[in-house]
């Protein structure tokens, strides 16, 4: 066994989204850029906004992704360039597939409101990332009780039950609550890797107990999971086979070569991207200057 193929508690860090929310962000991480084809993993909240004051991310790109929104607390108006306008509440799942590209926004529905989210990026494989845009909404997702916890299937296939979310590549993402002291055992495909995320109280994920700000990453090859938690928790079990393609990460885009970053980048520059549907308060994001980066794909 080589030290890249034990399991292993990694670090979350904090990030700023939009003009001034701290978010913590596990993914992409120095030692570990992707778990399965997810590429990205921001965990926003618990956060009680002040009055007068909410989340407002306004408009920007994104290419070569899937945004996979996950809402636990409070309500977000999405809108984008294909003209959709959907509120998502908790228990929701918002999907975005930017294929070739799309803009959208993000704004709490109500300011001075709770909110608690996990938004997640999917790397699109080289067969999807040229295609077309699209959105969808899932209201309802499959859900299961288990040895005292309530597992909800967001993407991908789990506990016999499927989730209506669109996928292009071998992917799980599962919620998990339970609402005090809990223990079961999760069956696990072993071509996906995986990864335990906490969002709210305590897991032990076989040998590793974690709170909100560490997570657990776990290669391929295992086939059983062990998950306790000594009192009311939240946490994310996500999945999927490697994702084996370059990639670049760039702001909000993902690609395979600088040379497609740039020119992204002046297409949004130039006003090339359809315009978002209009109705958030905030104005467009700033790129960061590419001046002087040399971006060199990963993979
Ligand atoms: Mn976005």
């Amino acid at each position: 066994m080589t030290p890249d193929q034990t399991s292993r508690v990694l670090d979350m860090r904090d990030a700023i989204l939009g003009e001034s929310m701290t978010v913590r962000r596990a993914l992409p991480h120095r030692q570990q850029r992707t778990v399965g084809a997810w590429c990205f993993m921001d965990h926003a909240g618990p956060v009680q906004f002040d009055r007068g004051d909410g989340m407002h991310v306004g408009p920007h790109p994104h290419i070569g992704l899937q945004t996979f929104t996950w809402m636990i607390e409070g309500e977000v108006m999405h809108r984008d360039s294909l003209d959709n306008e959907q509120i998502i509440r908790p228990g929701q799942v918002n999907l975005m597939t930017a294929g070739r590209g799309i803009a959208h926004t993000e704004d709490s529905l109500k300011d001075g409101s709770r909110l608690h989210a996990a938004q997640l990026w999917i790397a699109l494989p080289e067969s999807r990332r040229h295609g077309p845009p699209a959105f969808e909404h899932h209201a309802v997702l499959p859900q299961e009780s288990v040895d005292g916890f309530t597992a909800t299937v967001l993407i991908g296939s789990a506990l016999g039950r499927t989730a209506p979310t669109t996928a292009y590549s071998p992917l799980l993402g599962m919620d998990w609550v339970s609402r005090g002291p809990a223990q079961t055992h999760m069956d696990l495909r072993t071509d996906f890797e995986h990864a335990v995320i906490p969002l709210r109280g305590q897991v032990q994920a076989g040998d590793e107990l974690l709170q909100p700000g560490s997570w657990l990453y776990l290669p391929t090859g295992r086939d059983r999971l062990s998950l306790q938690t000594p009192d009311a928790s939240q946490f994310l079990l996500l999945g999927g086979t490697p994702f084996e393609e370059p990639l670049i990460i760039w702001w909000n885009l993902v690609a395979r070569t600088e040379d497609e970053i740039r020119s992204a980048l002046e297409n949004w520059e130039s006003g090339q991207f359809a315009p978002v549907r209009p109705g958030s308060p905030a104005g467009p994001l700033p790129a960061p200057s590419l001046q002087g980066v040399r971006l060199k794909a990963r993979g």
